[in-house]
């Protein structure tokens, strides 16, 4: 059968997607004010089309063009799987209320979907894929019923098309649509979402062919389910619902240009599938990925070569993307230039940074920058090399610019990380660590403690804030941080905790502060990018080697300790969560970084150690955020990345106690990681799970000290003193009452300080009614 999609060719040069959230954030203030009711739908609406409309004219004053759909259409109010799960209609039965009668679900439906109303959750929420960005995870059962349920993508289409544009529509690719949700509730045990595919795709080829109708030649399919082995489903099945998916949808009659983009990794044996399909396009991570081998049906496609890399943001060997891209034109004779990912993961634009030094931001890529590079490639691919010689030359000096550049590369900090020897990643055994701390500590059985930070009031924002403007001078900041931190050391001795915090009142972010006070980092004024929703962050840049010009936190910390004969807990956040929150320098491997930015750390916990501070916690949220995509590279990961850990805590006494905190619950993989991490006490994400976790931990053996979170602090709810003693009682059915910690599940910088007192008291009482059932002795 003839198939007709009415493309003309693929753009030369084009992107995965744009920032949407806008260079002033202009989305995120709109967005929040609809939800204040500050702002109408109407008014939220032009607000959006206005921003799109700034981003496709934007697009092309960097270079492309109008109207070969080389501009994505990839605006989304909240998330993009959000939008694909309203555009085929799978919402979950207990929003079916949400619903119009038509099946359309209106603005502030779309949002109550990704933040719940009353006693519905919104659905949860996820990383997606190894980036800082989360999305929210379908509900798929039995009973969804898959229908085409928005035409906002075609919509945006036509919103395009008349200003004079012809963009090319956006949306998640079915297998990876199904990939990424789980089970509805109502679905039977071991239900597989991907069961669906065959019900799923009638919906994708009628918004085909409305797209067709309406003129689009090129959509945009993304499928980065395909690169991951971390999905629970097997890659035979994976595979075949590829073939299934592209098979059907390839032979779609009336339908744009099919585009199957592939970002964050290699597609590997899903390559041969997709290329054996009618798929017109395909693209190809060439930053994660190499360029693949020949595979039967690929010389017939468009590969788009994804080798400016939109996860990071640096200017990078231009000349070398070139050659990548070359090389691509073995397999085929239509080859097209492109980022890596979306360029969601990056700032809009570095020319809105002016207080970096101007070294730096030669150096540097954002969102605007690499559309240029991207154009740049496109040119020398139609018009030769010799076409983008100055632009190539230009890049390729930054970067030598780079390698030689002061900070760097600085020699101090690299002798020191060539003599480390296997001594310095090793503390003592544990049991005599154990009786050293029993002796010098003297805890009660069933220790309490908190993660870290207090509420920060806006009392502390604003002093901030005016201290960072000048208006308020050093001195009176220090004052009021120390006023901070002695009614809080006050509350937890009222409260009765056993182990005391300061509170982290003079943070603003747990990396940012590091960020701030070492040599290495540079922080931007306008470098936001989207985390999920309207929730932003703005990363630090660590670009040159990394050493600490003078001790962080001990100032802070020792002022808490002289207010308290209990002992002081010092923060520190931890290598691995300072690189994962941070963009980082590309010129070297991760796991070098991670060793300067350890040693850092263990010059200030050694400092801490000397001030007469007994407890460190060194916090790694991030530590299985990072893990790779592939299996292959699993083991290497976990070697630097605990061996960073252990670089940053294995200077101590034996008697210092070293606490870490891990953010999730899913203990699994990492399980035997977190052994390794040889922290003497773990503190971990449980209550949402109801102590899930802890069985696994019982199940892996795990011997040192763990506290499950009983408290879940990510909602306001306070738990009630019945509720905290059973999962007390639970933790403690799987682990010997030894190793018992009690506390919340994270830090508590977000909560309010009314339902965070009451919740405290409240873990207390619990901890006071299981040690007496227990018998325990407190007091060791
Ligand atoms: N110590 C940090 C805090 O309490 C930990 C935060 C985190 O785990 N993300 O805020
Ligand atoms: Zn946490």
């Amino acid at each position: 059968m003839p198939i007709s999609p009415a493309s003309s060719a693929f753009p030369t040069g084009t992107i995965l997607g744009y920032p949407r959230i806008g260079r002033r954030r202009e989305l995120k203030k709109a967005v929040e004010a609809f939800w204040s009711g500050a702002m109408s739908a109407g008014e939220l609406e032009t607000v959006a089309a206005g921003l799109r409309q700034a981003t496709r004219d934007r697009l092309v004053d960097l270079g492309f063009g109008r109207t070969d759909s080389s501009i994505p259409e990839s605006f989304s109010y909240y998330d993009q799987v959000l939008d694909t799960i309203v555009a085929v209609g799978a919402i979950p039965t207990r929003f079916a209320e949400l619903v119009a009668a038509d099946g359309t679900l209106d603005l502030t439906g779309y949002f109550t979907l990704a933040r719940g109303e009353g006693e519905n959750l919104p659905l949860e929420m996820t990383k997606w894929f190894d980036s800082n960005y989360h999305y929210l995870v379908p509900e798929i059962g039995p009973e969804t019923v898959f229908s085409l349920a928005s035409d906002r993508i075609v919509r945006e289409f036509v919103e395009a098309k008349a200003a004079g544009f012809l963009t090319r529509p956006q949306l998640v690719g079915p297998v990876t649509f199904l990939l990424l949700s789980k089970a509805s509730d109502e679905a039977p045990a071991g239900f597989s979402p991907l069961s669906r595919l065959n019900d799923l795709l009638p919906v994708y080829a009628a918004l085909l062919t409305r797209l067709a109708d309406a003129g689009a030649e090129w959509v945009q399919l993304d499928e980065p389910g395909l690169v991951s082995e971390s999905i629970d489903v097997p890659r035979a099945d994976t595979l075949a619902a590829v073939a299934s998916a592209y098979g059907v949808l390839g032979q779609h009659r009336i339908r744009p240009g099919l585009f199957v983009a592939a970002p964050y990794g290699s597609l590997d044996d899903a390559l041969p599938v997709l290329a054996a399909t009618a798929v017109e396009a395909i693209g190809l991570d060439l930053v994660r990925g190499s360029v693949p081998l020949a595979v039967p049906g690929l010389a017939e496609k468009t590969l788009v070569a994804g080798v400016i890399d939109g996860h990071n943001i640096w200017r990078g060997d231009l000349a070398g993307a070139f050659e990548i891209v070359q090389s691509v034109r073995a397999l085929s004779d239509s080859v097209s230039v492109c980022t890596s990912t979306s360029l969601l993961h990056v700032p809009h634009d570095v020319r809105d940074e002016k207080s970096l030094p101007a070294a730096l931001v030669s150096w540097l890529a954002f969102a605007d920058q690499k559309v240029i590079q991207v154009a740049t490639l496109a040119r020398g691919l139609t018009a030769g090399r010799a076409a983008i010689a100055g632009p190539l030359a230009d890049a390729a000096a930054a970067l030598a610019a780079r390698s030689t550049a002061p900070g760097v590369h600085d020699g101090s900090v690299r002798a020191r990380a060539a003599a480390l020897t296997d001594s310095d990643f090793r503390r003592g055994n544990y049991a005599d660590r154990l009786s050293a701390q029993d002796a010098a500590l003297q805890l009660p059985a069933l220790p309490t403690t908190t993660i870290g930070s207090f509420p920060q009031t806006a009392d502390i924002r604003r002093a901030r804030a005016r201290f960072l403007k000048g208006t308020l001078a050093a001195q009176d900041y220090r004052n009021l941080m120390r006023a901070e931190i002695g009614r809080v050391v006050a509350l937890q001795e009222e409260i009765g905790l056993d182990v005391i915090v300061h509170g982290e009142p003079e943070r603003n972010d747990m990396v940012q502060y590091f960020a701030e006070n070492l040599d290495g980092f540079a922080v931007t004024e306008n470098g936001w990018v989207q985390s999920y929703g309207s929730r932003c962050t703005r990363p630090s840049i660590l670009w040159g080697d990394v050493s600490r010009p003078t001790p962080i936190t001990v100032d802070w910390s020792v002022y808490a300790q002289s207010l308290t004969a209990k002992p002081v807990k010092g923060m520190l956040t931890g290598p691995v969560t300072i690189l994962a929150w941070s963009f980082v320098r590309d010129d070297q491997p991760l796991g070098e970084t991670a060793r300067q930015v350890s040693l850092a750390l263990r010059d200030e916990i050694g400092d801490l150690e000397a001030a007469g501070i007994k407890i460190v916690q060194v916090d790694e949220p991030a530590l299985r955020e990072l893990l790779p995509l592939k299996k292959k590279n699993h083991a290497d990961y976990l070697d630097w990345s605990v061996g960073s850990f252990r670089l940053a805590t294995a200077g101590v006494a034996d008697e210092t106690q070293i606490h870490t905190h891990l953010c999730y619950s899913e203990f699994g993989v990492v399980i035997e990681a977190i052994r390794n991490l040889d922290a003497d006490v773990t503190s971990i994400e449980a209550a949402r799970s109801r102590m899930e976790v802890v069985r696994e931990i019982e199940a892996g053996g795990f011997d040192h000290g763990i506290g499950a979170g009983i408290y879940d602090i990510h909602s306001p709810r306070v738990p009630s003193v019945e509720e905290l003693t059973a999962l007390l009682d639970t933790a403690l059915e799987s682990i010997p009452e030894r190793q018992v910690w009690v506390n919340p599940d994270c830090g508590l910088k977000t909560r309010g300080y009314d339902e965070t007192v009451h919740s405290l008291h409240n873990m207390l009482a619990a901890t006071r009614v299981v040690r007496e059932r227990r018998g325990a002795v407190v007091g060791v």
